[in-house]
């Protein structure tokens, strides 16, 4: 298939463009190049002839039709989006701009492109989404998101995505777009920028710096291998219905304090020192507002209508990303001095 994958220089955005040439599809990666984008995400796949890269912002609509028209792709995946929590609470009118109008402006330059080739049947909008869009569960471990959970959406990012799903929606309801949506839990893994949880407890570890957790810890996050999330992409594109929802996890809660705890011990056996000495550098600091205490998710719909499961324990996935991390010190060094990441970097870190 040939595919519009927005987003593709971003974390998540590259495991899929990888993961979508090595099996054989073309990709068309537009993307604006923000401060979340690096280029070199992309390098495994950039220099096959099946990728090609527009540099281009989805707020600006007459460049996603000049797109459409030139490249004519047979589905989209759209993943460009603001994705920082702690950024939205900063500064959230970059949020709206690019994750709802910035999706309102793709769905109708896809809806243009799809009525004007007369509806082809196998044309797809894959919109990506988050499980935060469903609010916080109680800590109790007692219930998961489903996909008929209410929307509940608390953090200005989570409430911008959750107004780009009803957009996506609404398109399938309104003007028949073929939509296919998914809500994935956090990710984690190579390539994943600087300032969020996982890259900042290992990078400040290695550093010597204060491990930095919001509040007591507690707050439960289910993880999920990002390269696991790409093949569940691919899996939903080939094989979801059409308008209907699927969430996409990897059934591995834990709490904050615990995720820290596991990455101080792997980095206790890949950089020894004397007993204990990471876990002797988490510091607790001042909790994120409005910091929801628990997401979960329930992804027996994936599992049993399309048959996909994660193949990779957080275990193992953890264990992979801090050899990657470990590895790579040319790939993220750079990033830090990105605009304020170096400053994140000592104080808190999303998830
Ligand atoms: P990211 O911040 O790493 O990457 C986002 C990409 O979008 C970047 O390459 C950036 O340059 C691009 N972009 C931003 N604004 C743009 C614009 N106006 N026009 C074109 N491109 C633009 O994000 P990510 O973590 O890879 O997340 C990708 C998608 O997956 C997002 O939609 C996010 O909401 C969703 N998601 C993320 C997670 C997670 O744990 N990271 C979990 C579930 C869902």
């Amino acid at each position: 298939m040939k595919l519009l994958i927005t987003g593709g220089a971003g974390f998540i955005g590259s495991a899929l463009v990888r993961l979508a040439v090595a099996r054989g599809h073309a990709v068309v990666n537009l993307d604006a190049l923000t401060y979340a984008a690096c280029e070199e995400n992309v390098a495994p796949a950039a220099d096959s002839p099946l990728y090609t890269f527009e540099r281009a912002d989805i707020r600006d609509r007459a460049a996603l039709d000049r797109i459409f028209a030139e490249r004519a792709p047979e589905a989209v995946l759209h993943l460009a989006a603001e994705s920082h929590v702690d950024r939205s609470i900063d500064g959230p009118g970059d949020f709206v701009e690019t994750n709802i109008t910035g999706t309102y402006n793709l769905l109708e330059a896809a809806r243009a492109y799809w009525e004007g080739r007369g509806r082809p049947e196998g044309f797809r909008f894959h919109h990506v989404s988050t499980d935060e869009v469903f609010g916080s569960l109680p800590a109790d471990r007692t219930i998961k998101f489903t996909e008929d959970t209410p929307y509940d959406p608390r953090s200005p990012y989570s409430a911008s995505k959750a107004a780009s799903d009803h957009l996506v929606r609404a398109w399938h309801k309104t003007y028949g777009l073929p939509v296919l949506l998914t809500n994935c839990s956090n990710n984690y893994g190579p390539y994943h920028f600087p300032e969020k949880l996982i890259p900042v407890v290992i990078l400040n570890a290695r550093a010597g710096r204060a491990l930095p957790i919001y509040g007591t810890g507690e707050n439960v996050r289910d993880w999920l291998y990002v390269e696991d999330h790409a093949d569940a992409l691919l899996t939903v594109l080939e094989k979801g219905r059409v308008g209907r929802s699927y969430n996409i996890g990897g059934e591995n809660e834990r709490s904050n304090l615990e995720l820290v705890r596991t990455l101080c011990a792997i980095l206790d056996e890949l950089c020894p020192k004397e007993s204990g000495f990471y876990a002797q550098q988490i510091a607790f600091v001042a909790d994120r507002p409005g910091h929801d205490a628990r997401y979960a998710i329930d992804p027996t719909r994936i599992r049993e209508e399309l048959g996909w499961r994660p193949s990779v324990t957080v275990e193992e996935g953890l264990r992979r990303t801090v050899a990657w991390y470990l590895a790579n010190e040319a790939w993220w060094r750079p990033l830090q001095s990105r605009a304020g990441v170096g400053q994140r970097l000592g104080t808190g870190a999303a998830a």
